[in-house]
């Protein structure tokens, strides 16, 4: 079994996720009492949310490449980023190390097309929805990227830093993400991509007839895979 890398900490909400899944993967392939090998660097999110909004993309992937380098010396197979927004500078990390990122964006992309999904929502940070690092590697497989309005876009934004990265699930808040995902599914949406990794602690399959893909499970099925060298 592969040694899983994982930068988290972004927030570690979603990487209490991320640990949870991916030894659950795990055990659930192998059984008994087996369980994830897993190397976790976990950061200081207020550095990293003030990088972003202060756009200083170029240092947090500094700070998050140091990271990847610490856990390639560590002795991980492979990196997870658990992060959709911070896969905005996947490709300077991937140059500071060998071992391969396994990119979310990418996974997602898989997952949409392996169901026969040509048009999608996405939600997430205002990053992840309006900079193309995302939203281009969806629409290399093939598939329209439909984001929410402007002023939707900002609802989502907030209510992910303001609440969800500090643990807060809110039932009006879930409410107002269910009309964005409806409006999204009137735009044709035939499915929308939870693009932040702590979106499912608040809306989940039960609440929608719309199909959500949760990156942070897709994410993991596909680390899990890797792990186990069932990736093909
Ligand atoms: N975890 C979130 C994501 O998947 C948002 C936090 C961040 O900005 O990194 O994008």
């Amino acid at each position: 079994m592969k040694t899983i890398g994982m930068l988290g900490g972004m927030s570690w909400e979603s990487t209490q996720s991320y640990y949870s899944a991916l030894n659950r993967g795990i055990n659930q392939q192998l059984g008994g009492l087996h369980s994830a090998r897993i190397l976790l660097h976990s950061v200081d999110f207020a550095e990293i949310a003030e990088l972003q909004a202060r756009d200083h993309w170029d240092q947090a992937a500094v700070l998050l490449g140091d990271a990847a380098v610490a856990v390639q010396s560590a002795g991980a197979d492979f990196l997870l980023i658990c992060a959709n927004t911070m896969h905005k500078v996947a490709p300077a990390i991937q140059q500071r190390i060998d071992i391969p990122i396994l990119h979310l964006a990418d996974a997602t992309a898989r997952a949409l097309k392996a169901d026969g999904i040509s048009r999608a929502g996405l939600l997430g940070t205002r990053y992840t929805m309006e900079h193309a690092f995302y939203r281009e590697r969806i629409e290399a497989q093939g598939i329209d990227v439909v984001v929410p309005e402007a002023q939707d876009r900002a609802l989502i934004h907030d209510i992910i830093y303001s609440e969800l990265c500090q643990g807060i699930v809110n039932d009006q808040s879930r409410t107002r993400y269910l009309a964005v995902i409806d409006s999204l599914a009137d735009q044709g949406a035939q499915a929308v991509i939870l693009g932040c990794t702590e979106i499912a602690l608040l809306v989940q399959q039960q609440h929608s007839k719309v199909p959500l893909y949760d990156t942070t499970q897709i994410h993991v099925n596909e680390a899990v895979a890797y792990a186990i060298g069932q990736d093909g």
